[in-house]
């Protein structure tokens, strides 16, 4: 019957294009999106994903609180985006950027912040207090670079900072003696 072999046929087609299309696809774990709905904006106009924001957030306040200012100049990036810096990149332009899909800006994790060098008052509060919120370095030469990955970033022991440095516990609170 050619008529119900020409319809078996097309159907094996069909089954073979879409299993090629599957194997072609890169695992969903692999693939650096960040769902819209799981970016949130920070007061700067920043997004980030949203467990990265509230980790950011809590770690500025407490940098504000010892008089040092968290400023972040690139949080989420969207794949347009991404490809942009990494094009400058490439034509020698720009700071160092990953190749689109490879950046965890993509994926609202990274944020660069303004730190003014490896020596700078900013960069040493981050170095001795961003394991403390999740947040690590992950690119040597950019120190401005920090991502939230609280997987396998281990908050410091106790009475140590995250360099492993002793720190002075705090003083105990002043109480004032009312004189009535
Ligand atoms: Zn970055």
């Amino acid at each position: 019957m050619p008529l119900s072999l020409l319809r078996w046929s097309l159907l094996l087609l069909v089954c073979l294009l879409t299993w090629d299309a599957l194997a072609a696809a890169p695992p969903p774990s692999r693939r650096p999106k960040a769902k819209a709905s799981k970016l949130v904006r920070l007061p700067g106009g920043h997004r980030l994903h949203r467990d990265a924001a509230l980790a950011f957030q809590r770690m500025e306040r407490e940098a504000e609180v010892d008089g040092v200012r968290l400023h972040i100049t690139s949080g989420y990036r969207s794949p347009r985006e991404q490809r942009a810096l990494y094009e400058q990149y490439r034509k020698g332009h720009g700071n160092r950027a990953a190749r689109p899909g490879r950046s965890n800006h993509q994926r609202g994790l990274a944020v660069d912040l303004v730190v003014g060098g490896a020596t700078s008052p900013r960069f040493a509060w981050l170095a001795a207090n961003a394991c403390r919120f999740g947040f690590r370095r992950t690119v040597r030469s950019e120190p401005w670079h920090w991502e939230y990955r609280p997987r396998i970033t281990l908050p410091p022991l106790p009475g140590e900072d995250c360099l492993g440095r002793r720190v002075a516990p705090e003083p105990p609170p002043v109480v004032k003696n009312d004189p009535s």
